[in-house]
């Protein structure tokens, strides 16, 4: 018989597919890592599994635990999945401006979800942050990953994306570009390529315009789960080679010619990547391989970014002229999450 003995086991190993018509003029090949194939439905199961596995190592985490993060997004869903397989409970703080559809599959999973109100200062008792400090203090055997400043988030991509991609191209790799929004997958993918490769490799962050990684202060965009109005430990300063700023414009309408033309259906950070990784290949010739890591699927963005009442307000669906809208976009900002 041939089966896996848990879900968790399928977590890593995704596929790279060749991107064929976005390309179009450009000589370099162009391969896209599609981490929607993980067991959660992106790339964050990977830190899920490595955050999880090495506080269990270190003791953080003890048998019948709880994990505590404020997190509505990837991370959520890949640690309630790794939690459940393993024995933990799970309790994610989220703002209330997070869609019910977001809430309700943490809690398909199990999960306890606490929602907060998102008009109150930092400060406030009630804040996002101040409740799910409390949850850990108050929690019996709580222990918080915390992704912006656990070094196995990085070091989950030492492990296993980059040593993937460096197998997968069979050391033919010339460049990595991805979005930033903890640092952990550029500089853990990133870190190890240029060491296997001594040095070779050259490492392409895409961020979007108005983030703090692209030199700007934190200005809102819609882009999701990419980009920082501070700089987390997570983050590796001396691996990106070159950050990339794009427009949600140009990131929102590379993400439907991604499902319309080449059959993947994916999230705004996976087409603000190719965005990028685009710019970069225009540069390169015909022994170039580019890898752009694709790192969510389009699912939870259908009444976004694949709906055109939605884009049409923001003037996304609009030839020329960029960002014509940041006022509505700054006065009208949707959750921005992780
Ligand atoms: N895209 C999406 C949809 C994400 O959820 C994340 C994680 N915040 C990223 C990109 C960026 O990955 P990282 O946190 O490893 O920089």
């Amino acid at each position: 018989m041939r089966y896996h003995d848990s879900i968790i086991d399928l977590v890593g190993n995704t596929p790279l597919v060749k991107l064929n018509k976005v390309t179009e003029g450009i000589s370099a090949t162009v391969l896209a890592k599609v981490e929607y194939f993980n067991p959660g439905g992106s790339v964050k199961d990977r830190i899920a599994m490595k955050m999880i596995e090495a506080a269990e190592a270190s003791g953080a985490l003890k048998p019948g635990g709880t994990i505590v993060e404020p997190t509505s997004g990837n991370t959520g869903v890949g640690l309630a999945i790794v939690a459940q397989q393993k024995g933990y409970k799970c309790i994610f703080v989220c703002p209330d401006k997070v869609s019910t559809d977001k809430i309700n599959v943490l809690r398909a999973y199990g999960a306890e979800v606490v929602v907060c109100p998102t008009a109150v200062a930092p400060e406030h008792p009630d804040s996002y942050y101040n409740v799910s400090d409390r949850l850990v203090r108050e929690t019996p055997g709580a222990w918080k990953p915390d992704q912006y400043s656990n070094p196995n988030n990085p070091a989950s991509h030492y492990e296993s994306t980059g040593p993937e991609l460096w197998e997968q191209t069979e050391g033919r790799i010339t460049h990595f570009v991805a979005g930033v929004g903890t640092g952990g997958t550029i500089s853990g993918t990133g870190r190890y390529l240029k060491d296997a490769s001594e040095g070779r490799v050259k490492v392409v962050g895409a961020d979007p315009e108005g983030s703090v990684y692209s030199g700007g202060t934190g200005r809102p965009y819609l882009v999701e789960g990419v980009g920082e109005d501070f700089w987390p430990t997570a983050y590796d300063r001396t691996v990106a080679d070159e950050i990339v700023p794009v427009s949600d414009k140009d990131s929102f309408q590379m993400t439907r010619r991604l499902a319309k033309e080449e059959g993947l259906l994916v999230g705004g950070s996976c087409g603000m990547a190719v965005v990028a990784a685009l710019e970069v290949a225009k540069r390169l010739g015909p022994d170039d391989v580019v890898v752009v890591l694709l790192p969510d699927s389009g699912r939870g963005y259908l009444s976004k970014i694949f709906n055109d009442e939605w884009m049409r307000d923001y003037g996304f669906l609009e030839e020329g002229g960029d960002e014509a809208h940041v006022g509505d976009v700054l006065a009208r900002k949707d959750a921005i999450e992780h």
